[in-house]
């Protein structure tokens, strides 16, 4: 069984991004730049930021962020947006998620502009993405992709059973992998048999949420499976497939953690290079 190192792919992505930021900053003389807002001070959040940040920084980008407290009003939110729009030296705006229950998160979204939107998130992304046009691709099925790729360049005629169908994960999944000319099956909480879907798949993305819900008897032989989940449990951090279990047939498996997480943020630095190009004259 092959055990996918994410965190070894995303230090090699890291590293590639590096170099490209370097040969951009020669070629346009600037860098690209991604801001993040975050609101609140959720502790979560505040990691994730913190590990943006630093992670944006090693590789070279401009990197800002912009604290706002819980009680932010939203139309400071969305001003503060407008005027990142307009900012020349900002390629990439972020809104850290959850936001307070008083912000609309669509709202919020759709004021950040297409080209900036290095989540992935905007409505002219998502469809350009299922148009099969170029846009920007939320990053962590971004980094799935980027990991069965690894394990198997050609996807042609593969089946993928992709278990859960969020706006974040589940359904951007399957778009790259309809892309690649696989049969995508998109299941979820009311697929009546999930254990049937998935015995027929070649590739499967589990992003749903709950601990260890794919068995070792849902998986045939020379499977590769891509573990998005990420549970705390009494026993710690665990995936949304049973690890041990599945290890047994599966052809690759990514581990949680050191899996899909490591890849996200290198993702999201990926993402905010390629809106900086695509800006460019
Ligand atoms: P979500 O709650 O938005 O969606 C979960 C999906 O799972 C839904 O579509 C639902 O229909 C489906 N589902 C629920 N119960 C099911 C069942 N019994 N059988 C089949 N499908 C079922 O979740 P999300 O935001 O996509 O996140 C999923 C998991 O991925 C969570 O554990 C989350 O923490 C993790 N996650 C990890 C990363 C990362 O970087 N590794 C990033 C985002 C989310």
């Amino acid at each position: 069984m092959i055990l996918i190192d994410g965190k070894k792919a995303a230090e090699e992505l890291r590293e590639e991004l590096k170099k490209e930021v370097s040969d951009l900053k020669a070629k346009y003389n600037k860098v690209p730049g991604l801001t993040v807002i975050l609101i609140g001070d959720m502790a979560p959040s505040q990691i994730y930021v913190r590990n943006k940040e630093k992670s944006a920084k090693e590789v070279g980008l401009k990197s800002d962020v912009i604290r706002y407290p819980d009680s932010a009003e939203e139309k400071v939110i969305l001003d503060k947006i407008k005027e990142l729009n307009l900012d020349d030296t900002v390629s990439g705006i972020l809104v850290q998620l959850p936001l307070p229950k008083h912000i609309n998160k669509q709202k919020v979204i759709e004021a950040i502009h297409p080209s900036k939107d290095v989540d992935g998130f905007h409505p002219m992304n998502v469809g350009n993405l299922s148009s099969g046009y170029e846009s920007s691709v939320p990053c962590t099925p971004l980094g799935c992709y980027l990991l069965i790729k690894k394990v198997e360049p050609n996807l042609n005629g593969k089946k993928a059973v992709i278990v859960g169908r969020s706006n974040l994960n589940g359904k951007p999944m399957t778009q790259l992998l309809l892309k690649e000319n696989c049969t995508v099956t998109i299941t979820h909480s009311r697929t009546k048999d999930l254990k049937g879907e998935c015995l027929e798949a070649d590739i499967i993305v589990a992003a749903v949420g709950i601990p260890e819900l794919v068995k070792g008897d849902w998986v045939k032989k020379d499977t590769i499976v891509i573990d998005v989940g990420i549970n705390k449990t009494d026993k710690g951090i665990v995936g949304d497939v049973a690890f041990d279990e599945v290890s047994k047939n599966a052809k690759a498996l990514t581990p949680v953690p050191g899996g899909v997480g490591p890849m996200t943020i290198a993702c999201l630095l990926k993402n905010t290079i390629d809106c900086f190009k695509r800006t460019q004259v």
